[in-house]
């Protein structure tokens, strides 16, 4: 009994200091007395944790406030250079990190590519990245948020599965916090994605929102009436194996013909190098990446258009069965692919309007994701919103006291 009611009391205590960072990140400059009435909490307790705030660095005095009659007050603002934090995607073969400071401000980026030796120890591996990486002056890091295609059980950071690596049970988020000292988030790439894009991009304020993420595999992150669908228990979201032609190629998951054997970045720039070949087309380079093979086809050129024509009615058959289970307002695109969306969006919609009933599309809006190839910024979103909830910012004070 006592260890819910002390649950409880931690957990008011965590909401309420998220609660002040929220009304400070939202507002900019706020009074103790304005914090007091935005949040409804007693001037004592803002006194409090401000004081804890201040002391921590987090939150820094700003001048005085000048309206009204009464005393002048101590303006108080968030912090934004206290600390720094890395924001990085683990994809097939690569990492890609990056370094912000919590304005949201990019400091430092890289992309690591993993050598066929560096791959048999992964984890290894990408400690040496991060450590290679990471500044070694002047840092004050306060977590690390890491993405991947993969299930995540986010409370324990622990990957159940990562499929391209065939990896399950791997500690990332133990090793990386043994490593690091800080705290780690890890999550699942396209369920972070899809709240970023919530967040700060293409679906603001939009309450049934599925995002489909084209690269080397599909993935889905879905939100049905402002609720994220999400489980720790099982891999949601990855279409990469959803079968398109039983008898097509050969995929690394042992099945034929599936999604992400024919319609993925790797899969467009073979389907381009092949096609070359059998027309003759010697004028065209003998391969491209796929976004120059989008470029092309903006151009005007037939072959790279017909490709995307094909990758178009392939990708709608994924997006219908999509659209008939979960009737978005907004389908959101995301990948190099999205390149030509100039082409691509209404080749779909012609594919989508022969394959579902008129009334699924009426308010479908088809668009392209506001992050765009940079996984990085999506995955800070993770930070963000560990400051508002104030789980992170009670771990930051605990090691600002501690240290
Ligand atoms: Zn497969």
């Amino acid at each position: 009994m006592n260890e819910i009611v002390k649950g409880s009391i931690d957990l008011i205590r965590q909401l309420n200091y998220g609660l002040v960072y929220a009304s400070l990140e939202e507002h900019k400059e706020l009074s103790r007395t304005d914090l007091s009435r935005l949040t409804g909490l007693s001037p004592a307790s803002i006194t409090k944790i401000t004081r804890e705030l201040l002391d921590g660095g987090l939150v820094v005095t700003c001048g005085e406030s000048s309206v009204g009659r009464g005393r002048r007050q101590t303006l108080l603002r968030i912090n934004e250079r206290r600390f720094q934090f890395l924001s990085m995607r683990l994809g097939r073969g690569y990492v890609d990190m990056a370094l912000f400071d919590f304005s949201g401000r990019s400091l430092a980026r890289q992309r690591h590519l993993f050598t066929e030796e560096e791959r048999a120890d992964l984890l290894g591996s990408l400690v040496h990245a991060i450590k290679v990486f990471l500044p070694r002056k002047s840092l004050s890091l306060a977590c690390i948020a890491l993405c991947l295609p993969g299930q995540v059980e986010r409370h324990s950071g622990m990957v159940k599965h990562f499929p391209f690596y065939d990896l399950r049970n791997w500690p990332l988020g133990p090793t990386l916090q043994q490593a690091f000292s800080v705290p780690v988030l890890v999550s699942g790439d396209v369920r972070t994605w899809i709240q970023a894009e919530r967040e700060w991009g293409a679906a603001k304020n939009c309450a049934d929102a599925v995002l489909v993420f084209v690269h080397n595999d599909i993935g889905v992150g879905m939100v049905v009436n402002g609720q994220l669908i999400e489980s720790e228990n099982a891999l949601l979201g990855d279409l990469s194996h959803l079968q398109l032609e039983p008898y097509g190629q050969r995929c690394y998951c042992g099945g034929f013909g599936c999604a992400c054997t024919l319609v993925t970045n790797q899969a467009l720039e073979a389907q381009y190098r092949d096609l070359r070949e059998r027309m003759q087309e010697h004028d065209l380079p003998e391969s491209v990446t796929i976004r120059e093979l989008c470029e092309l086809a903006l151009a005007g050129n037939g072959l790279c258009q017909d490709i995307l024509h094909q990758a178009a009615g392939r990708l709608s058959k994924v997006l219908s069965n999509l659209i008939c289970l979960l009737n978005p307002g907004k389908l959101l695109l995301g990948g190099e692919i999205t390149r030509a969306d100039r082409l691509l969006f209404p080749m779909l919609h012609q594919s989508l309007a022969s394959q579902l009933p008129a009334e699924y599309l009426v308010r479908l809006q088809i668009e392209s994701t506001h992050f765009y190839e940079d996984p990085t910024k999506p995955t800070s979103v993770q930070v963000h919103k560990a400051l508002r909830d104030g789980s992170l910012l009670l771990e930051l004070l605990r090691s600002c006291q501690e240290s």
